[in-house]
């Protein structure tokens, strides 16, 4: 058998390819990219592009050491028989945290609204919608503390999914207060959880030394009865007032503006450089368990990572994902556009012609020609299946009288335009 692709990987295909579903469509996939794109520097946001491995320990730094995807999930690369110390990045927040310390970005008017899209690695147990690659569209905001800033950003992330024409999403949004907030609850929660400590998950035992928070995080079926049981306080409830003010004042941005949410005393960030305002995207389409995006406050990674307090708020979202909760709900993208104009040659003597004819045109349109003569039916045949709108096909006649023969390959209708009109003809049909 031909080699094939690693487990937990996916081939996005062009169109017209056997089998394609719309996760593995590329054009869908583009499509994404193109929306966040407009909706993003719309908003102002700047493209960013940081590479896709980086140095472990800032991952180890950025995402915490007492996580899965630092414990468990690390693709580590290897090079010249060596293991450079490097790992693939399984997520973009750290990474342009890093370039902006790294590249001085502090010195660009703040706040400074940053946004990439790329493959991000992690080795999970494969299933539908968790990959081992996978695909974020990622929007950071750097320099700035206000609640504005992290209504605004919740708002563009529903603008995304919005504008991409999907419906049925929800944001769970919670806060998970300031440091002394959260050493506090910690406290509670040790004592809480310290007399039931042979109840807990072996990862648990370990979380409620380092981490306490990480318990709630937990994936344990036996930690969450045990969750239940002890009717946990959640940390919503124990913010303090710095914190809740800050929450309050969200909320009426979002009220404003008409962005709904959900309260979910439930999200849970357990790491020491998330602050306050933190929230999951979520569809039906996608599984109650797993969300579309995520986002957060981070206003004490830029010091994690050795530079100076820089607050910053961003999200991420997962483009397999959101390709499946389109898949749900049903929505039509555009399938990848055809060629305005599709020319064939009568006879070999015409071909070099028609191509040269095609590349002074591509200046105003997508243009495509055959590489060998063909017959009229032929040519049209083959233009209807690249999806093209026009096609002519060239002979002598032509040639020697500088005018196409277009034929409108929907309502079949004929028109004779000179060579010297087609850019102009093609610009009109294209606009
Ligand atoms: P996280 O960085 O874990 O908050 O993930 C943000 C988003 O990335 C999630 O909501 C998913 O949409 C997507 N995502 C995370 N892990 C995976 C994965 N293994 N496969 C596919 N998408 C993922």
């Amino acid at each position: 058998m031909a080699i094939q692709r690693p487990k937990g990987t996916q081939d996005l295909l062009p169109e017209g390819s056997p089998k394609l579903s719309l996760d593995t469509q590329a054009s869908a996939f583009t499509h994404i990219q193109d929306v966040a794109r407009r909706v993003l520097e719309r908003a102002g946001a700047q493209f960013i592009a940081t590479p896709i491995f980086e140095d472990a320990e800032l991952v180890k730094r950025g995402v915490g050491g007492s996580t899965d995807i630092v414990r468990k999930e690390m693709f580590t690369v290897t090079y010249f028989g060596d293991h450079g110390g490097f790992i693939l990045r399984p997520e973009g927040t750290a990474g342009i945290v890093r370039a902006y310390l790294q590249a001085g970005l502090k010195q660009l008017p703040a706040p400074l609204k940053l946004w990439t899209h790329g493959p991000m690695f992690r080795a999970e147990n494969v299933q539908k919608g968790r990959l081992r690659q996978f695909h974020q569209v990622d929007y950071e905001v750097l320099g700035a503390e206000g609640a504005l800033v992290d209504a605004e950003a919740i708002a563009l992330m529903v603008g995304v999914v919005r504008e991409l024409g999907l419906k049925g999403v929800r944001v769970k949004l919670g806060s998970i207060g300031d440091p002394e907030d959260r050493e506090a609850y910690n406290a509670y929660l040790r004592g809480l959880f310290t007399p039931h400590l042979e109840r807990l998950s072996d990862d648990s035992k370990d979380r409620l030394e380092r981490n306490p928070m990480r318990i709630l995080d937990s994936k344990s079926a036996q930690d969450q009865d045990l969750i239940r049981e002890l009717d946990v306080r959640p940390m919503l409830d124990s913010l303090g007032e710095a914190a809740a003010a800050h929450f309050a004042q969200v909320r009426a941005y979002l009220d404003d503006w008409g962005v709904a949410y959900d309260v979910d005393p439930s999200i849970v960030r357990g790491l020491d450089y998330y602050r306050r305002t933190a929230w999951e995207l979520h569809h039906e389409g996608v599984g109650a368990k797993s969300a579309l995006g995520g986002g957060g406050r981070y206003d004490g990674l830029a010091e994690q990572l050795g530079g100076p307090m820089v607050p910053g708020i961003g999200w991420a979202f997962g483009i397999e994902r959101l390709l499946i909760a389109l898949a749900a709900e049903g929505v039509a993208l555009p399938a990848g556009d055809g060629p305005l104009l599709y020319l064939a040659a009568m006879e070999d003597a015409q071909v070099a012609f028609a191509a040269k004819v095609a590349q002074e045109a591509r200046a105003a349109a997508r243009v495509e020609f055959a590489y060998r003569p063909q017959k009229p039916g032929n040519a049209f045949r083959d233009a209807e299946r690249r999806r093209a709108r026009y096609a002519a096909v060239i002979g002598s006649d032509e040639q020697e009288r500088g005018v196409l023969k277009l034929k409108h390959l929907g309502t079949g209708a004929q028109q004779d335009v000179a060579l010297a009109d087609l850019k102009t003809f093609l610009e009109q049909e294209n606009a």
